[in-house]
């Protein structure tokens, strides 16, 4: 829709005159086989988005003008006379092979459709001008895979001091930068950076610091205007930063970058969807061979078990096994209640202890992804259990990489590392497996992103059944769960795990203890035995 009111003429007498045209011309045989050509058109509105969404692949600034302008076309319905004439525009027929055909009846409406389009063809290809003297399209790759109203609460919530700040407090994730870049000078030292997400700005400042030679930093959010005073008022090294207040999919820089820095994480490392920006932000500003910090992320997970949370989160749910609540019946929505608890990710610090398994991560190399790879993300989970228990789901975590010339450093979140204030995530069953020490488990973590920068999650564990009754080697005890990324229990203020489980489980602590836990990264395998202390700053 947003294509049609660019395409509006000046006068409206002239677009009456168009629209009787398109009438008078095409509609004839809509209004005779209405039925039929909705159909045509509704087939042909799909192939065109999956055509589009194609293209996306090949990151050509025009495939967005390509879509736009079938979609254009698509609301003069009548109007699609599929590839009999070409609209003879190049820089459209310079990546789009295939285009529609548009005949006019006179040179007036020719003309009006022209000067309309050429306005809306300016702000699309052109893009829009930002006071800050940055460009941006007037709808970009975030716009078409976002919701509006999501993102403006995102950008909302990072608009405000106290968020940064809550990020800045966490101190093993902003040490772990400031370590990662300073340590590292020689990949800083006369180079061009871009900050991708710049928040207040720390990450620039720890750049310019290093030694770079220019800083872009690049924040979508109104922090940019606390980004500018914060970094003005650092003269040493303000007159090294530019901020650029807009999106790293819209705005335009002076120049190619050496190094990419950001901290696009968010729970289990891929909520929020930051880091498709990120990888938008490489291929849009780096020049080939460029370093990202960090450059590589990995996602942990391990199944666990943990009696005590499973049933908190069951409980949740016996509220509405009440018959005669000020006389109501409340069971009928019993069964729905209890799914939707068990739909939350559990946002929290455990005991590495109550893992039931060595972990499994998955590799998200930040240098090679492609961004559709990050539309849908499908683990296969194998485990071998080291204790016979029951099994309550998975536990997520995961660590990013910063790969210097000198220095290679890890960012990790791991249960029994010093806490984050990404904590750590349980994605917990309705239904518990039950394993003996030795057994396989297998399953699938299966996650789709959204359009509220955030992911579905689809779980599955199984183990093979055991014990009276079960055949030999056959049946397989199955769980399953949906769950949404986007809307986690945040559990930080319950009584910390770690003291709870010495508490409330003494028994299954005990056997847990015996777990070993092998990562590939010896360091991490380290600090997955240090018990946790739960330092870390509060999510607000
Ligand atoms: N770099 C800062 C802030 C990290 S939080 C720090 O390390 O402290 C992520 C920031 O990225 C938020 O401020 C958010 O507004 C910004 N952001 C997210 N997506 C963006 C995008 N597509 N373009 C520009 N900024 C974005």
């Amino acid at each position: 829709m947003a294509s049609m009111s660019i395409l509006e003429p000046r006068s409206s007498s002239s677009w009456d005159r168009f629209n009787r045209f398109v009438f008078q011309r095409f509609l004839v045989p809509v209004k005779r086989y209405r039925l039929y050509f909705c159909l045509i058109h509704i087939c042909i509105f799909i192939c065109v988005c999956m055509y589009a969404y194609e293209n996306v692949r090949i990151k050509n600034t025009y495939v967005f003008l390509s879509l736009r302008t079938r979609l254009l076309f698509c609301c003069f319905s009548g109007l699609i006379t599929y590839n009999t004439l070409c609209f003879a525009h190049g820089k459209i027929l310079k990546s789009y092979s295939r285009a529609v055909t548009i005949q006019f009846r006179n040179e007036d409406e020719s003309r009006d459709f022209h000067s309309a389009f050429e306005q809306w063809q300016k702000d699309v290809i052109q893009g829009i001008h930002l006071p800050n003297g940055a460009i941006a399209a007037s709808k970009s790759k975030f716009d078409y895979k976002i919701e509006p109203s999501s993102a403006k609460m995102y950008f909302h919530y990072y608009g405000q001091l106290l968020h940064q700040q809550n990020m800045l407090q966490d101190y093993v994730r902003t040490g772990t930068y400031y370590a990662a870049v300073i340590e590292n000078r020689v990949d800083f030292t006369g180079r061009v950076v871009v900050d991708v997400g710049a928040g207040s700005g720390i990450l620039s400042l720890f750049a310019a610091q290093a030694g770079a030679k220019h800083v872009y930093a690049v924040e979508a959010s109104e922090m940019a205007e606390y980004a500018r005073k914060l970094i003005a008022g650092n003269p040493a090294l303000a007159q090294r930063i530019t901020v650029i207040k807009g999106k790293v999919e819209e705005v335009e820089l002076a120049e190619k970058a050496d190094i990419l820095i950001s901290e696009p994480m968010g729970t289990l490392l891929v909520n929020e969807r930051m880091l498709e920006s990120y990888i938008i932000a490489r291929d849009r500003f780096l020049v080939p061979n460029a370093k990202m910090f960090p450059s590589i992320g990995r996602i942990h997970m391990a199944p666990f078990s943990d009696e005590y949370l499973f049933v908190e989160i069951a409980n949740k749910a016996l509220f509405w096994q009440q018959q005669n609540y000020y006389g109501v019946d409340l069971t009928p929505l019993y069964g729905s209640a209890f799914q939707g608890y068990f739909s939350q990710p559990v946002v929290d610090a455990f005991d590495p202890r109550l893992l039931v398994s060595p972990p499994l991560c998955h590799v998200i190399d930040f240098n090679e992804i492609k961004e559709e790879d990050l539309f849908e993300i499908d683990i296969p989970l194998k485990f071998i259990a080291s204790v016979g228990t029951r099994v309550h789901g998975l536990a997520c975590w995961f660590d990013v990489l910063f790969n210097g010339s000198a220095v290679q450093r890890w960012l990790t979140t791991a249960p029994g590392a010093p806490t984050t204030h990404w904590y750590q995530i349980r994605c917990v069953l309705s239904q518990p497996i039950y394993v003996m020490a030795g057994q396989e488990i297998t399953g699938r973590l299966h996650m789709i992103a959204h359009n509220a920068q955030s992911y579905t999650m689809y779980l599955s564990l199984s183990a093979k059944m055991w014990g009276p009754g079960a055949v030999q080697g056959g049946i397989l005890q199955t769980s399953s769960g949906k769950l949404d990324l986007k809307e986690p229990y945040y559990r930080m203020s319950q009584p910390q795990s770690y003291t709870m489980a010495q508490d409330q489980q003494p028994q299954q602590l005990l056997q847990a203890q015996a777990i070993p836990i092998h990562t590939e990264d010896l360091d991490e395998a380290e600090l997955l035995q240090q018990p946790s202390e739960n330092t870390g700053p509060q999510l607000q």
